[in-house]
């Protein structure tokens, strides 16, 4: 049911497009992938992100897990059924949010017992109950529950963290039993390259249709993503798409692609857009600022999506600026768009054999903040 083939390859880069087969259908990889953590991408209705080019979304398995519950989630017959979403989804493992929100934690080898952010209770989340979860969401990507550190952590706290997120991939695929689903590991290993090698050959003999690169984008500076990934790159199966977790900022993304990468997922649009940032070509815009007041220009001029089809800078800075739910939704349009449209021209220039040109000629514009 999972095949990925790739379809052609940049001469000049490497950088790839592919097809990856799911039950719930074919994505095109390079590919962005919006975020809807609680089974909704904040305030859009799933109609409205498929519009916006959308071939698969995220949905987060701790929150879920949470509220309201993952066997709920199964009653209502399938995440895809209960949140009216029929294309492809991918939950991550819970490793992440286990970490990064609880108020308390005590990792073992065993697993992590943590309190909930909402109200205190007790859980303990292992391998086998991630997977237990995912099964019940029926997700079409599951990911493998890992441990994740921060970045700066010492050479031993990042070696355990790899160690143990090795074995605990080996009990994720093990329990891993529903064939319509399929398991991507995880590579950590923090910012020593030699740890990161060591995690993607322990990772490989689990890897069916796909590897994830975990524990990146977590306050290291971009170079240093850049030469993990430059370091993992010689190790990386050719047949299987190769998705770096959190990443979403336009410049990553090329410079992802550029290294190999071929999937991508970050709130980063989303969570922006309802600040009031719009992500453009020429870099990203303060929706807010008065020099905008009077703009009746689109947030992007070129830009085909709902927002900028309708509606001006002066309109969407008016109701950002009082707080109207309706500014937050049109800004997550009109980024989420904005991504796609970016991938779109990536593919372009992988099919011209020209894609270290193209970063090249577009990098200085899309890092541009413009009146922040
Ligand atoms: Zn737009």
């Amino acid at each position: 049911m999972f095949k990925y083939e790739v379809i052609k390859v940049c001469k000049q880069s490497g950088a790839r497009i592919g097809r990856l087969y799911t039950p719930h259908g074919v994505i095109e990889t390079p590919v962005f992938m919006p975020v809807g953590t609680k089974a909704t991408v904040k305030s859009l209705s799933p109609e409205e992100v498929a519009e916006a080019g959308s071939q698969i979304l995220l949905a987060n398995t701790y929150h879920l897990y949470l509220r309201p519950g993952h066997e709920t989630v199964r009653a209502a017959g399938g995440l895809h059924k209960f949140m009216n979403w029929s294309k492809p989804i991918l939950t991550d493992s819970g490793g992440f949010q286990v970490f990064s929100l609880s108020a308390t934690r005590k990792v073992t080898d065993d697993g992590v017992k943590f309190s909930s952010f909402i109200d205190g209770s007790h859980h303990f989340m292992t391998p086998e109950k991630s997977m237990e979860i995912q099964m019940a969401l029926g997700s079409d990507i599951v990911m493998a529950f890992d441990e994740c550190t921060a970045a700066g952590v010492d050479f031993k706290t990042a070696e355990s963290a790899m160690s143990r997120t090795a074995a605990w991939l080996e009990r994720s695929y093990r329990s891993m039993t529903s064939s319509d689903q399929m398991l991507f590991p995880i590579i950590q290993g923090n910012m020593y390259p030699e740890l990161r090698i060591e995690s993607i050959k322990r990772s490989l003999p689990f890897a069916r249709c796909g590897i994830a690169v975990g524990g990146l984008s977590v306050g290291e500076p971009k170079p240093v993503m850049y030469e993990m990934l430059d370091v993992l790159r010689e190790y990386y199966p050719e047949n299987m798409p190769r998705y770096l977790m959190g990443v979403g900022s336009a410049d990553c993304i090329v410079e992802g692609v550029v290294r190999g990468i071929d999937m991508f997922d970050c709130v980063l649009p989303t969570r922006t857009a309802r600040n009031g940032t719009a992500m453009t070509f020429n870099g990203t815009l303060t929706i807010r600022n008065a020099e905008y007041k009077e703009d009746f220009t689109p947030v992007e001029e070129g830009c085909d999506c709902y927002c900028c089809r309708n509606y001006t800078r002066a309109y969407v800075r008016h109701l950002i600026n009082t707080d109207e739910i309706f500014g937050g939704r049109l800004l997550s349009i009109h980024n989420i768009r904005f991504l796609h449209r970016l991938v779109a021209k990536i593919k372009e220039a992988i099919y011209a054999d020209r894609l270290l040109d193209f970063r090249n000629e577009i990098m200085e514009n899309l890092c541009r903040k413009n009146n922040s």
